[in-house]
Formats: C-alpha cells, structure tokens, sequence
C-alpha cells in the first residue's frame, strides 16, 4: 500500500544490513530507492517518492541525525539507541530485523563474578548497567571494533559484544558467558517531525507496521 505523504520527509539509514533489510519493509510502503547505494556514492539518496529522500550515515550517528531533526526518521539498531540514550527520540516500531544478541563472551574459563573484571567493549553504557544491576564494579574499556582480540591479549577478562552465530567467538577460543539483550533494529522519529508531520509519519509507521507483521 502505497502511503499518502503530505509532507518531505528525510529517513536516515546506514549501509550494510540495515539499509538491505529496510528497503523491503520501504518498498511495501511504496518508497523505493533511485540509487543503489554500493554503487552510487552519493550521500543523498531521491527515492521514488519526489517528497521523500534518504540519507546515508554511519549506524551509531542515525539517531544523531534524528535527535537533531537533520532526519525526520531513521533506523537503528537497539544496540545503538542504548548507547545513544534515546533523547529526542519516539521509537515507535520494531522492525525485527538485523536481529542478534548482546552478549558477555570471554575465555571458556573466565569468571563472570570475579571482583576485579575489565570489560573491553563498544557498548560502554550497556556494560555498566549489566555489571551495575549485578552489584558488580568493573572497569569498562571503550573499543571501536574487534572487540574478540582483547582477552586475547590480555586487555580485559571480557567483552560485550553482538552475537548472531557465535563463529567469530569460537574462531578466536572465545564462548558466550551471558546473554544481556534481544537486539533488531528499530524505526526512530524524531519528536518535533512526529508533531508537524503528524499524518505522514503516522501513515509511514502504519504501513510499515503492516509490511512488519506481512514478514514475520
Ligand atoms: P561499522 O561496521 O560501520 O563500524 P556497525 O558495526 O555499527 O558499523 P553494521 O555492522 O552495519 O554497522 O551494524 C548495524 C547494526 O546491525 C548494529 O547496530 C546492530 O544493531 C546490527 N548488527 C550488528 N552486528 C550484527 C550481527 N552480527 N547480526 C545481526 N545484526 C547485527
Ligand atoms: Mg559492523
């Protein structure tokens, strides 16, 4: 179904998995991308709707965009709103996908409650909150990426980090310790957009609702 759009609309999404498991769940709603995004390098992508158009960032800067009303919507894993800590944000509908798990991993033989832990992760916030609601204090260590390499070398006892099949834990000796969050990705609106654009935004989140419950 087709929505009616009353207003320009600007959606930020990131390349990669999001923005391959979003296109669908948008083309039910009758917006499709002009360009291909692996292929274009254009930050800026028109759609088939003259009044909708995407842009393409990072995934931990979506709700960045959207907090700031430089995107009207956007999508984002749950990962990352946690991080973000959600402000200015509505998070109005679970697209269930780039589903995965947020997890302690480490050494088959590490110590979850051991007293003096350091935790390497990108998800800093996640970590403390766990190990905080645990009575737990932990040195958290911010990483960017490659968080299995750090009990590796001894950076830390364990990490936090998003599993799907666990290969790359067990690539590097590493197992899963604890599982902390269901994690998929979901759509955000940013709160002025939801006020003035009201009817829009409402119709996208319906549709797209729609195109949700039609996969899964
Ligand atoms: P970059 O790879 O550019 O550093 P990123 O890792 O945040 O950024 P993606 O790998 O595209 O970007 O991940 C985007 C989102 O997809 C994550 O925020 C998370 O919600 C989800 N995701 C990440 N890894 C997985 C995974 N292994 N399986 C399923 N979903 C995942
Ligand atoms: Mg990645």
């Amino acid at each position: 179904m087709a929505v009616a759009i009353a207003s320009d609309l600007t959606i930020a999404l990131s390349k990669g998995r999001i923005f391959k498991d979003t296109l669908p769940l948008l083309a039910q709603a009758g917006i499709e991308p002009l360009d291909d995004p692996e292929t274009s390098r254009k930050l800026i992508l028109d759609t088939s709707h003259p009044r909708v158009k995407f842009v393409l960032i990072r995934a931990t800067d979506v709700p960045t965009y959207v907090q700031w009303g430089a995107a009207d919507l956007g999508v984002a894993g749950k990962d990352v709103l946690m991080e973000h800590g959600g402000e200015g944000l509505y998070e109005p509908l679970d697209l269930k996908i780039a589903r995965c798990r947020m997890m302690v991993a480490g050494h088959p033989d590490a110590d979850i409650s051991s007293r003096r832990l350091r935790i390497a992760t990108k998800y800093v916030n996640a970590a403390r909150a766990f190990f905080a609601a645990r009575g737990q204090q932990v040195e958290v260590i911010k990483l960017y990426g490659s968080m299995e390499l750090a009990p590796l070398v001894g950076l830390s006892e364990l990490i936090v980090d998003l599993v799907e099949s666990g290969n790359t834990l067990k690539a590097n000796g590493l197992v899963p310790l604890e599982h902390m969050h269901h994690i998929s990705s979901r759509l955000v609106v940013n709160k002025a957009s939801w006020k003035m654009k009201h009817a829009t935004v409402q119709a996208l989140v319906h549709a797209l609702r729609e195109a949700v419950d039609a996969s899964t």
